[in-house]
């Protein structure tokens, strides 16, 4: 049956940002699908551990740096006992001039949004290997992978990098059963639009373009992040999925 290919019975997910927006939506569709889910987040996903009783754990970790890698990837097993799917999700934005972009605000958005997501990926990747029945890297862009942005030079350079990672991972790594695929959201309600929401011109010139007229929700990304954590994506690779409302069509 063809909706059995998207099933993740069995399947164990590590989501990072898991305490709130797109990555407790992500956390919540994956156990819904039957998966087991370790979320990463620097603060206590209390909620998400209420939605999701026993088939949720939380590793408290900053991803501001890489030193965390190696616990994420043993309380994982620790407890679950496996990996086979992760979704790089946490992410930060800081909104200055460019002119008087701070190297602070570049280093900070720099390490989560893309060092940290390489090295994890790499750590999962490997442990993947010794599993030897592939895997599936899912990493969130933007469409700042796609356009400049303004007032945010080092999200725009992490999410073009992201997607670009994306592809190069996927090159090397498809030949081991493990895919690596993007999504790049638009404009979803979430604490990291919330400056923009709050700015009302800004607001409006974005919902004016968005052909669907509305914000995205967390719930409108969960169908493609089952999608490439399941098998109905086996043959999806190095590809970005922009779940937008039809803004980057616009
Ligand atoms: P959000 O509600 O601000 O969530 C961001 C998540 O990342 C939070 O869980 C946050 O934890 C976590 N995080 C940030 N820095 C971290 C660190 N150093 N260590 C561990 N966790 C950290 O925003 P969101 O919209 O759900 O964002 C999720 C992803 O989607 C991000 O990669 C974002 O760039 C991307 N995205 C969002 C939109 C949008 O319109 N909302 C559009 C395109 C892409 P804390 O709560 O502790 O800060």
């Amino acid at each position: 049956m063809i909706l059995d290919l998207f099933k993740l019975d069995g399947k164990v997910a590590i989501v990072t940002g898991s305490n709130t927006g797109l990555g407790q939506g992500i956390c919540r569709a994956y156990a819904e699908a039957g998966a087991k889910v370790v979320g990463v987040s620097r603060r206590p996903s209390t909620e998400t551990a209420e939605m999701l009783g026993d088939s949720f754990y939380n590793v408290i970790a900053d991803l501001s740096t890489c030193d965390v890698i190696p616990r994420v990837i043993e309380e994982t097993l620790n407890k679950f006992g496996r990996i086979d799917i992760l979704v790089n999700n946490a992410g930060v934005i800081k909104r200055q001039d460019s002119i008087e972009f701070s190297e602070e605000n570049w280093d900070t958005v720099l390490n989560v949004n893309l060092k940290t997501v390489f090295f994890l990926s790499q750590a999962v990747a490997r442990q993947f290997m010794k599993q030897g029945e592939g895997g599936k890297i899912i990493n969130i862009a933007s469409m700042l992978a796609y356009q400049g942005g303004i007032r945010v030079p080092s999200y725009t350079a992490s999410k073009s990098a992201i997607k670009g990672v994306t592809m190069c991972l996927a090159n090397e790594w498809a030949k081991y059963g493990i895919n690596v695929n993007g999504i790049a959201p638009g404009y979803m309600a979430t604490n990291n639009t919330q400056a923009l929401r709050q700015d009302e011109e800004r607001s409006a010139d974005i919902l004016a373009r968005i052909p669907a007229g509305r914000w995205g929700t967390p719930a409108d990304l969960e169908g493609a992040a089952v999608f490439l954590a399941s098998a109905a994506s086996d043959y999806v690779n190095g590809f970005t999925v922009a779940v937008d409302g039809g803004w980057l069509g616009r």
